[in-house]
């Protein structure tokens, strides 16, 4: 069945999408398929994905193998309970992932959604300290403009205006704000460009759990890219003042920012790690925690137990589809695929440089972005790109891209030629 002009009147009057209004809903798009790079609309229009359906479907929508491994998944064992039992696919996944991360993470907790992943792993750090006797140490530390997710924890970490603090402070725990880290994925780190971080940790050691950021990339809090130099910094701080270190990965997880990881592009490696997105290939909600021996020990000494556990922990489905989808990805050529994203991004990309309502363009790894001096009008500006053929979703001054890697050049290059056209039109509020 395709969708009536009563069922649109239907989700206008009763259907929440993200961060909309009740009672002035914004436009929505009714979509009735998907392949490869390309949303089909009800109307038959085709549009080039450039979002990757927020950073997640990196192989493209309904790749085979990941369709394959969900039917065969579903034949056997949609669903089964965590607790007391256990299966191929959440042992499979567990042991790639282990493979996949840094040596010293080797404890896996199987979350839902990103969000979830990061609420464990705030839980982890306050009761590893908690185990340890150091019950005082319950607080977090993280950067301005950061991004963690919508659920209250989460909140409470992220940058304070853009997540709307104000509203949700008598429920928000307090955390620590650094300053937004300041010097560019480009360039080095100066004392300086330390400076605030470092005057912060320093102050709130005693009662620091964790550091909480997102490496390299800051994503839904501004596309922001920062400094190796600075999460080095990060890390040998944390080490320091005896803080643990949480790398929320969940968007430049899994190749996007270039690497593997976006902690290995500065040579470190948290104690924490949240992973997400990406690691269904897009298919499925699941995401991940991983944590060091030491961490997971920690919690665990005098017969603690870590207290999380989701009714649909670890489920098959998402775990098999997930295998298929982390075996893609390490069989393809996805670096080579990535570096010409960026490659192709930055040339596609720079023709809107000069333009008088741009502030900056910068490209890194397969996630271009555009900064306008002034916020665009989302309804307005979805409808030129949608009439172009492309899906670019914008938000508040930021016109960005994170394809997914099996785009072609041919499909890149209308994409940004159509980025052009459409920054060159002046949307504004
Ligand atoms: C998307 C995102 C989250 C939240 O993930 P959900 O699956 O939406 O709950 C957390 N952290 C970062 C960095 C993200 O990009």
């Amino acid at each position: 069945m395709s969708i009536t002009e009563s069922m649109l009147s239907f989700d206008r009057d009763h259907i929440w999408h993200p961060y909309t209004s009740a009672v002035d809903p914004l436009n929505v798009y009714p979509v009735a398929a998907t392949e490869g790079v390309k949303i089909i609309l009800e109307d038959g229009r085709e549009l080039i994905d450039g979002m990757a359906s927020w950073w997640c479907a990196i192989h493209g929508y309904n790749h085979p193998v990941l369709r394959k491994a969900l039917c065969d998944q579903a034949e056997k064992m949609p669903h089964v309970m965590f607790g007391g039992l256990t299966h191929e696919p959440a042992i499979s996944l567990s042991e790639k992932l282990v493979e996949l991360t840094p040596e010293p993470l080797q404890h896996v907790f199987l979350a839902d959604s990103g969000s979830v992943s990061v609420e464990v792993a705030i839980k982890m750090a306050i009761q590893y300290w908690y185990a340890l006797g150091h019950a005082e140490k319950n607080r977090l530390m993280t950067v301005r403009n950061g991004y963690h997710g919508d659920t209250l924890g989460c909140m409470s970490v992220c940058d304070p205006v853009n997540g709307m603090h104000s509203m949700f402070t008598s429920v928000l725990p307090e955390h620590i704000f650094a300053d937004a880290p300041p010097c560019r994925f480009e360039g080095g780190c100066s004392d300086d460009d330390f400076a605030d971080f470092k005057e912060k940790i320093e102050k709130h050691a005693h009662e620091l759990a964790a550091v909480i950021l997102e490496p390299l990339v800051q994503g839904a809090g501004g596309m922001r890219f920062y400094s190796p130099e600075y999460l080095k910094r990060v890390r040998a701080a944390c080490d320091e003042y005896g803080v643990l270190l949480i790398c929320d990965e969940i968007a430049t997880g899994f190749g996007r920012a270039g690497a593997m990881f976006a902690s290995e592009i500065a040579g470190i490696s948290p104690d924490i790690m949240c992973v997400g997105k990406a690691i269904t290939g897009g298919m499925m909600s699941l995401a991940a925690t991983l944590a060091t021996k030491a961490v997971a020990e920690g919690i665990s000494s005098k017969g603690g137990v870590f207290m999380h556990g989701p009714t649909f922990m670890g489920n098959p489905l998402a775990c098999a589809v997930a295998n298929a989808s982390l075996d893609l990805l390490v069989k393809s050529n996805w670096q080579e695929r990535v570096d010409n994203i960026t490659h192709m991004l930055r040339s596609g990309l720079s023709r809107c440089e000069k333009l008088f309502n741009v502030a900056d363009v910068r490209c890194l790894g397969a996630i271009g972005v555009i900064e306008l001096k002034q916020p665009v009008n989302m309804n307005l500006i979805q409808r030129e790109f949608v009439k172009r053929g492309v899906w670019v979703r914008p938000f508040g001054k930021l016109v960005y891209v994170m394809p997914p890697y099996i785009i072609s050049d041919l499909e890149l290059e209308a994409l940004t030629s159509a980025i052009c056209e459409v920054v060159s039109l002046h949307i504004g509020n």
